[in-house]
């Protein structure tokens, strides 16, 4: 996770320009002192988002949503805290320095890299238009059914069979061969040379959640060209694969929104389906898609996936691993059944956008299709091949995290196989997987306990608590600074408590440590719906952490013998008053 340091956050903060930032991704009119747009975070028809001239907050009066430039990043393009400060830092001409010992990599910087990366794009994009080269190309993609605009909108190019043009184009930009390098278009050659990397490929570019672009993945259009169908940029400061998606860029907000996503394979079926209005697609380039990129989805709050990848063995085995990934979480996977030999891009030519929502529909759930597809292995007109089946599926099922989804599975397989859930052991009382998820506090400071608790509180009052009008004053009726035990907490605490409308870069560079806690706030995942409960659980717990230490130091004081028998008296009844008397939160609503 890097830092970075607080005169380049400060400067940054002084330069940020709310209304810039969120008008070049909505529609603001000016209306006297203040700026006035159609609330992107819920439905509308009348603008309800202000924003007062010169302030660093925005307000939607309509559904209380609220925030400054970073939390607007964050809410709305679904970027992560530190993607958010590099993309203002970028947008606004503000050099980052990296705290000592927490930048990712020396070397060239990253919008370095992007400036890099997008001249390249655009070069190989003018390769497929205006070349003789291109333009043979050009026809192998007409007759696969990608027209010009899909060309344009999505800045398909080619990357030229010649060695060298690429480079000396970059070289005229003033892009130097270590920073084309770094951003993965050249390797150094055994003779000392320089190789670029893509040769005689239709580039894609793949973008980040700002829509630079990061990398490309290359499609082979001629048989003979060396490797393998498709290939990406090797991994580079900007470009890591396994947190890569592509097609994320172009679905974020949709996925976040709708809450479900469609996987397929190619980078092709993916723009097909993202073109044909189906902008939640992703594809998952085969057996590369690992848990880390359904981490992905997940942290957009995904709670439905849909696969379709193509009707071919490869692509079924594929099914059944992806669909595991996310089975395993507790996400309800779909299959869409394409017919043999398809794949979503040619179903979506031959039969429309409408018939592949038909085939959303008329998905089916995940062990269907397991149980469908280990049955052309196993013959279920034998007990024994039957049993086996049911073992291999349960094996598999039972090493999901969720109780609940393990045993509705296990009943519908008891279900589907026609056996008894007894037989299959669905009433046994089952032990879910107890380990300790991975902590969702990922900074590079060690975890501390105290601090978790009082970040999780710090959440809820600092991101909701100029839109929730009842956060600040339950506050500050129930947790006084001094419950806070860990000193920056404590710090940002006050610092908020006076100052409410304080935006995010403030907080980071006024207190020691407010960059770690401030990125561990807007770290979680959150869910809306649950904004009040959670806020109330944060305040409990820090109480009951108080009860509970208050208690031990009594119970500790009897134990020392070094109290006289009136003092411990005393204390033995102190301590049964506070045994009775657990803290409750003064001013809500259980
Ligand atoms: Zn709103």
């Amino acid at each position: 996770m890097p830092f970075f340091t607080k005169e380049s956050l400060e400067n940054l903060r002084q330069k940020v320009d709310l209304v810039d930032v969120m008008s070049s991704h909505m529609d603001l009119k000016r209306s006297g002192a203040s700026y006035k747009a159609l609330c992107p975070f819920h439905d509308e028809k009348t603008p309800s988002l202000m924003i007062q001239k010169g302030d660093t907050h925005y307000h939607c009066f309509g559904c209380g949503a609220h925030g400054d430039a970073i939390q607007f990043l964050m809410a709305h393009l679904k970027m992560g805290f530190s993607d958010a400060i590099e993309s203002l830092a970028q947008r606004f001409h503000v050099p980052l320095d990296y705290q000592e010992g927490t930048q990712e990599q020396k070397g060239p910087s990253k919008s370095a890299l992007k400036e890099a990366l997008d001249h390249a794009c655009r070069f190989y994009h003018f390769i497929l238009l205006h070349t003789p080269e291109g333009h043979e190309v050009l026809q192998y993609l007409f007759k696969r059914g990608i027209d010009l605009d899909f060309i344009r909108q999505f800045q398909i190019g080619l990357a030229p069979k010649a060695y060298g043009m690429m480079r000396k184009t970059l070289h005229a930009k003033f892009v130097s061969d270590e920073n084309m390098e770094a951003a993965g278009l050249i390797t150094a050659g055994k003779d000392g040379g320089w190789r670029e990397f893509f040769n005689e490929r239709i580039t894609f570019p793949i973008r980040d959640a700002a829509g630079a672009v990061i990398g490309f993945s290359a499609r082979k259009y001629l048989e003979e060209t060396y490797g393998g169908k498709y290939i990406n940029t090797t991994e580079t400061v900007l470009f890591k694969k396994s947190r890569v998606l592509f097609g994320l860029n172009y679905c974020r907000r949709r996925i976040a929104k709708e809450r479900k996503a469609i996987i397929v394979e190619g980078q092709i079926d993916a723009l097909r389906l993202i073109q044909a209005g189906f902008a939640i697609t992703v594809a998952g380039q085969g057996t590369a898609f690992g848990e880390s990129h359904a981490k992905e989805l997940m942290n957009l709050g995904v709670a439905e996936v849909y696969l379709a990848m193509d009707a071919d063995n490869a692509g079924q085995e594929a099914t059944v691993k992806i669909g595991n990934i996310f089975q395993k979480e507790g996400i309800d996977v779909k299959i869409i059944q394409l017919p043999i030999g398809a794949d979503p891009d040619s179903f979506l030519r031959a039969h429309g956008a409408d018939a592949f929502i038909e085939l959303m529909k008329n998905s089916g759930d995940y062990l269907t299709f397991l149980v469908k597809h280990h049955s052309r292995t196993h013959d279920l007109n034998s007990p024994a091949s039957k049993t086996q089946l049911i073992q291999l599926i349960s094996k598999q099922v039972r090493e999901w995290d969720q109780p609940v989804m393990v045993q509705e599975t296990m009943r519908k397989l008891a279900h589907l196989m026609q056996v008894t859930e007894e037989s299959i052991g669905v009433s046994l009382q089952y032990n879910p997987n107890l380990y300790i998820k991975k902590s969702a506090y990922a900074g590079s400071h060690e975890v501390n306990a105290d601090r978790v608790v009082e970040v999780d509180f710090l959440r809820w009052l600092i991101l909701f608590g100029n839109s929730q009008e009842t956060f600040i004053p339950l506050a500050k009726a129930n947790i006084s600074p001094g419950l806070l035990i860990d000193p920056p907490c404590r710090q940002i605490y006050e610092t908020f408590l006076n100052t409410p409308k304080m935006d995010m870069l403030t907080l980071a560079t006024q207190i020691d440590e407010g960059q770690a806690i401030v990125t561990d706030i807007c770290q979680k995942k959150i869910n809306r719906e649950k904004i009040e409960t959670q806020f109330n659980d944060s305040m409990q717990k820090i109480l009951d952490r108080h009860w509970m230490r208050e208690r031990e130091d009594v119970r500790m004081k009897i134990q020392t013998g070094q109290c006289s028998d009136d003092e411990v008296s005393i204390l033995v009844k102190q301590f049964d008053v506070l045994k009775k008397n657990p803290p409750k939160l003064v001013g809500c609503q259980v």
